[in-house]
């Protein structure tokens, strides 16, 4: 699997900004390179700050303190790297010697993504599950209607709505911010040239990516951030993404400013989420956010179906508002 996992790309470099003080970043040390020569482990170098930003499995860390994110999370990152094979010494290396002597409390990641959501491979795949149940005629009516939802979910649940509301043409980058497990990932990857995938968690991005991948797809990339505090490239993206992010963000407002910044003219901007009132008591807190912040509401639908099935005996459903903006 490793083969498969680029190093940091030209592309994606170009998009990375210095978090203090906006300026462009290069490779200034690379331990180690995937097989066309492309940094895998090793440091980017801010030229005008000299700040220094850590790359790990291709992924820069651009979060405000790296070596205080690694002491919190050092045991997750190296179970995450372990998880596809890129758990190298030069990695523990590199991660050991950006903690220098700071000293955090050990934190874990929160990815929260279900069995039905994650690899086929690794959990069993529910959807021929539910492909069998709903094959016997025996079930009761409350199990028979379960099934139409489960469909109805596959069809226009947050994949099919998202896709939709970014519309059939082809699009250069696309920027997924909050990929979780990577469901949409891979839908997004063969809708354009380049994937960014954008999170706190080096889990859900090595995932994520790793399930975008695709010889024939988009080159996806990905940078470990913090969503509330983080910036890049102006007027690169041709389409953002946030799945059911945005309210789980600290500081939703930053985020959406940032993001306008991103965004190409008259792009499309979709989000989904299961919380619009973002915790203000009122379903229009999120629609009034991105008019203050200057967006423009293109498309606002409501009542999607977002079924998180855990188990055969366990499923969640919440009821999403999505929404497509522009700048
Ligand atoms: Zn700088």
């Amino acid at each position: 699997m490793a083969d498969e996992i680029p190093g940091l790309s030209p592309w994606l470099l170009h998009l990375c900004t210095c978090l203090d003080c906006g300026d462009a970043l290069s490779v200034t040390q690379c331990t180690e390179v995937d097989e066309g020569g492309r940094t895998r482990t090793g440091i980017l170098l801010c030229s005008s700050c000299e700040r220094l930003w850590p790359i790990l499995a291709g992924i820069p860390l651009l979060v405000d303190e790296p070596a205080t994110y690694l002491a919190q999370y050092r045991e997750s990152v190296l179970a995450s790297l372990a998880e596809v094979n890129l758990a190298s010494s030069k990695a523990l290396s590199l991660i050991d010697d950006t903690i220098g002597s700071v000293r955090a409390d050990a934190m874990r990641y929160g990815d929260d993504w279900t069995a039905g959501e994650d690899t086929a491979e690794a959990h069993g795949d529910t959807t021929s599950d539910v492909a069998s149940d709903a094959a016997s005629d025996d079930r009761g009516e409350a199990k028979r209607l379960y099934l139409q939802l489960v469909k109805c979910n596959q069809e226009a649940g947050v994949t099919g709505t998202v896709l939709s509301m970014l519309g059939a043409a082809q699009k250069g980058l696309i920027v997924e911010a909050g990929p979780g497990a990577g469901e949409i990932s891979r839908a997004l990857a063969e809708r354009c040239e380049q994937l960014l995938l954008l999170d706190f968690s080096l889990r859900s991005l090595l995932r994520a990516r790793t399930k975008a991948h695709n010889e024939e797809g988009a080159k996806v990339g990905a940078i470990l951030c913090d969503l509330s505090q983080f910036d890049m490239a102006s007027e690169c993206a041709d389409a953002i993404v946030a799945a059911n992010v945005v309210d789980i963000i600290d500081e939703p407002q930053s985020f959406l400013r940032a993001a306008s910044r991103w965004l190409k003219a008259d792009s499309p901007f979709v989000m989904t989420t299961p919380d619009p009132s973002l915790g203000e008591g009122y379903d229009e807190a999120l629609c009034e956010m991105l008019e203050s912040l200057e967006y423009t509401i293109d498309d606002v639908r409501d009542d999607i179906p977002w079924l998180r099935r855990h188990s055969s005996r366990y499923s969640q459903l919440y009821w999403l508002q999505a929404i497509c903006a522009s700048i």
